[in-house]
């Protein structure tokens, strides 16, 4: 075990991680940064982002997680390549235990994300990100102007995208396996009757069609009750069938809610039920998953460890 106690401890390097390593090196906390399985976090898996701040142009998602990382690391900011499995958070200072070590922290800041959900038919991970499948209308809805798409799911949350991209689609399908949506009783009256939405029933994917020309040319899938197979002539393909958040490792000691987001304390939207531990981004917001929401509550964490260890001597 290490005998040096670290400051802070970020774990994640999205837009939350990274944001909070910004603030915490600039307030010259020399923060240790832990990167995790997936470094630059999300955002990496797609080309185009268009509703990042500051960029009129749009930016290509690798690139804009890069220049948060050279930002940290202009700052003083140390990175380190390892999954946290574990942590003890019963004393000071606190633990968090990686592969076969343990580091010792006063604060943690724990932005590990969620992982979408994905269906696992061919062709869904070779066009995943910036050639057709993604698991966000919010972020990639405008690229499918006029044309057709399909979203895969039947909770609120398909639901949902359904109708968020009737805006810009001119027609989409909303392929479910059962004859009727999970999806809340207004939600789901809302997109059966939509004029632009075209239901799918007892259908499940297949197949992703276009992996030659490297862009979605369809979604192939088949009627669980008759057997029969069909493709759908879209060219973009929403999977909506949830986000599994990277709590594990975490809970307890923190808590969680039925779907493994950390809850915030009361009256916070980063504080936990162990002081001097935060939490921010899409690891604890099944809301809003956005990299600027995400960006916004790794400041919050940062400013909040920095008080914490003011009070309690850092
Ligand atoms: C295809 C796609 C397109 C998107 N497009 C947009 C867009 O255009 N605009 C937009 O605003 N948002 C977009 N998003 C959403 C955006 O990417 C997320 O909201 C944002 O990345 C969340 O940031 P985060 O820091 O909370 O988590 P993540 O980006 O998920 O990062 C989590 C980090 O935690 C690390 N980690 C996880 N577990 C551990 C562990 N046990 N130990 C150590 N490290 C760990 C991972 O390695 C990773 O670095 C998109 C998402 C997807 C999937």
């Amino acid at each position: 075990m290490s005998t040096s106690v670290e400051n802070v401890v970020i774990i994640g390097t999205g837009c939350a991680g990274l944001t909070a390593a910004i603030y915490a090196a600039r307030a010259n906390l020399n923060p240790l940064v832990l990167e995790g399985p997936l470094p630059g976090g999300q955002l990496t898996t797609t080309s185009e982002v268009e509703n990042f701040p500051g960029f009129p142009h749009g930016v290509d998602g690798f690139q804009l997680t890069q220049n948060m990382r050279e930002q940290a690391q202009r700052f003083g900011t140390r990175f380190e390549q390892a999954l946290v499995t574990s942590v003890d958070f019963t004393s000071m200072p606190r633990k968090l235990v990686l592969d076969g070590r343990t580091i010792l922290t006063k604060t943690v800041i724990i932005a590990t994300g969620a992982s979408p959900r994905l269906t696992g038919v061919p062709g869904e991970k070779e066009l995943y990100g910036g050639k057709g499948v993604t698991t966000c209308a919010t972020c990639d809805g405008a690229f499918y102007r006029k044309m057709e798409v399909a979203v895969i799911g039947g909770g609120d949350s398909a639901a949902e995208e359904a109708l968020f991209l009737t805006r810009f689609a001119s027609k989409v399908y909303l392929v479910h396996r059962r004859n009727e949506l999970r999806a809340s009783k207004i939600m789901a009256d809302r997109a059966t009757t939509h004029e632009k939405i075209q239901m799918v029933w007892d259908s499940v994917p297949v197949s992703v069609e276009g992996v030659e020309q490297g862009a979605v040319s369809g979604l192939k899938i088949k009627n669980v009750k008759t057997g029969a197979e069909s493709v759908l002539p879209v060219k973009g393909i929403f999977v909506a069938i949830g986000h599994i958040p990277n709590s594990k490792p975490f809970s307890p000691p923190l808590e969680v809610d039925e779907n493994g987001y950390f809850k915030a304390a009361p009256g916070s939207q980063v504080r936990t039920n162990v002081p001097g531990v935060y939490v921010a981004g899409d690891c604890s917001d099944h809301v809003y998953r956005q990299a600027i929401t995400a960006a916004g509550m790794g400041c919050q964490a940062a400013i909040e460890a920095e008080r914490w260890l003011a009070e309690h001597g850092g």
